[in-house]
């Protein structure tokens, strides 16, 4: 039995832009203007590796107000009715309104489960997405069906549901799409010599990788299995030469590169440890949200190896906090030492840049520390964390409702940050936390 997955929601929120995307061809009409969109339709749908039918019940578009309540909760019941599982979407930059709220009391009566879907979340539109936790129907995913932003939440978010429709559900296969690898750093440090040894002969170019650096070339490659896409840049490409060369570091270059990968290998000379330039990139990684792993090569030519150690974890601690708890892998691209122990790091990282936290975990863990470590006073009342929420992974984000978000401390917030970094086992991943205003949402929705 195929998975069959009813698109819900009221006009306008974005089901046929989804519909589309999922169906992965121009089935449905899609226009900003109301009405556009007619009938229901049925397709074959995919995501990541899960197969299933979607149902769109757009068509609503262009009935009377006052037949609308009518029609839709027809169509939807209908769609509801063949679906195991129903996406209802909400507009995330709107946030929820009195229809979505309707909506929610009706889903909620019924027997297939819905999983939340705040759309149009591209960017920085968060609010809608919290809002959309007081809906009580559970955790919503955030995603943008028109840029194809948070499609593998929506992955994990319908893996289980696959499994129960279909015992013999394909197993997600992160085979199948390659992780987006980048390899940065300052010239001569040693990034070509690198590339050539982890790649070898397996190398296969794939032509120049057009938007990313002029010169950037992408090679497509196995790692144990694991496809990997690779970036460098065309001035790696190059026979290491013995004089050292006269390149700059292009900053720009380096930011383009970042913005294409999950995972960004930062390539640092252990002979130079930890420069100005090599922690700006740090930093743009971690701006960008990106997975960090660093590789302090060339630690065949380091002598007091324990002595340069800790000075890196000095540095680290001070120069890097939003990253703390990163790890560095020491190599030497020129005898192979070590090497074998960057690609484990690399997929470590890539796998905690997508975890995802349970609530209630969370908030056991927010409750947990609230005892232990209680947030500091503000004007003689103690400030309350109500409620945190995972509210998206690459990178790990949080929302963090609270009494007066407005006066928690920063060093309360690191402090916070890092707390949750330990608890859930995120070492060196950027954590994105937002404070919200309010209390508990599912206890307000009740
Ligand atoms: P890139 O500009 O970052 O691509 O750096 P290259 O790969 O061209 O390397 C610059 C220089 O460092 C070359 O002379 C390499 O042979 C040398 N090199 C690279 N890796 C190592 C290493 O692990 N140990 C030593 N001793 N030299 C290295």
């Amino acid at each position: 039995m195929t998975l069959t997955v009813a698109i819900v929601g009221r006009p306008n929120v974005g089901k046929s832009t989804l519909f589309n995307r999922l169906a992965g061809k121009r089935l449905a009409l899609v226009d900003d203007t109301p009405g556009v969109t007619r009938d229901r339709r049925m397709a074959e749908a995919s995501l990541g590796d899960l197969r299933f039918r979607i149902i769109d019940t757009a068509g609503l578009e262009d009935a009377e107000p006052d037949e609308l309540g009518a029609r839709m909760q027809e169509q939807t019941a209908r769609a509801l009715e063949e679906a195991d599982v129903a996406l209802f979407l909400v507009d995330a930059r709107e946030g929820v309104t009195p229809l979505d709220r309707d909506f929610a009391d009706r889903l909620r009566r019924l027997k297939t489960p819905v999983i939340v879907v705040a759309n149009k979340a591209e960017g920085s539109a968060f609010a809608g997405a919290l809002e959309a936790f007081a809906l009580g129907l559970g955790d919503p995913v955030a995603i943008s069906a028109e840029h194809g932003e948070g499609l593998d939440a929506l992955f994990q978010a319908l893996a289980p549901y696959a499994d129960r429709a279909e015992a013999a559900a394909p197993v997600p296969d992160e085979d199948k799409r390659p992780l987006q690898l980048a390899i940065v750093g300052r010239p001569n440090v040693g990034k070509s010599t690198l590339v050539n040894r982890l790649l070898g002969e397996e190398r296969m170019l794939v032509g120049p990788e057009p938007g990313i650096t002029r010169d950037a070339i992408a090679s497509l490659w196995r790692w144990h299995g694991r496809a990997v896409r690779l970036v460098d840049t065309a001035g790696m490409r190059r026979r290491p030469r013995i004089e050292e060369k006269l390149e700059q570091l292009s900053v720009a270059d380096t930011l383009r590169t970042i913005r294409f990968a999950e995972v960004v290998v930062l390539v640092v000379d252990a002979t130079q440890m930890l420069e100005r330039q090599d922690l700006t990139i740090a930093r743009l990684v971690a701006d960008e949200g990106r997975a960090l792993v660093l590789a302090v090569n060339k630690w065949d030519l380091i002598e007091d190896k324990r002595k340069a150690l800790e000075d890196l974890k000095d540095t680290l601690e001070t120069s890097l906090p939003q990253l703390a708890g990163l790890g560095a892998v020491t190599i030497s691209a020129l005898t192979g030492a070590g090497v074998q122990r960057l690609m484990p790091a690399v997929v470590a990282a890539d796998a905690a840049w997508n975890k995802r936290i349970p609530t209630p975990r969370l908030n056991r863990f927010l409750a947990d520390i609230q005892e232990r470590h209680p947030p500091p006073l503000v004007g003689g009342r103690r400030l309350k964390l109500r409620f945190a929420t995972q509210v998206n992974v690459r990178p790990p984000t949080f929302a963090l409702f609270a009494s007066k978000p407005g006066e928690l401390p920063d060093s309360y917030r690191r402090y916070l940050t890092n707390l949750l970094r330990e608890a859930f086992d995120l070492p060196g991943v950027p954590i994105r936390m937002m404070l919200r205003k309010g209390r508990n949402p599912y206890a307000e929705a009740k």
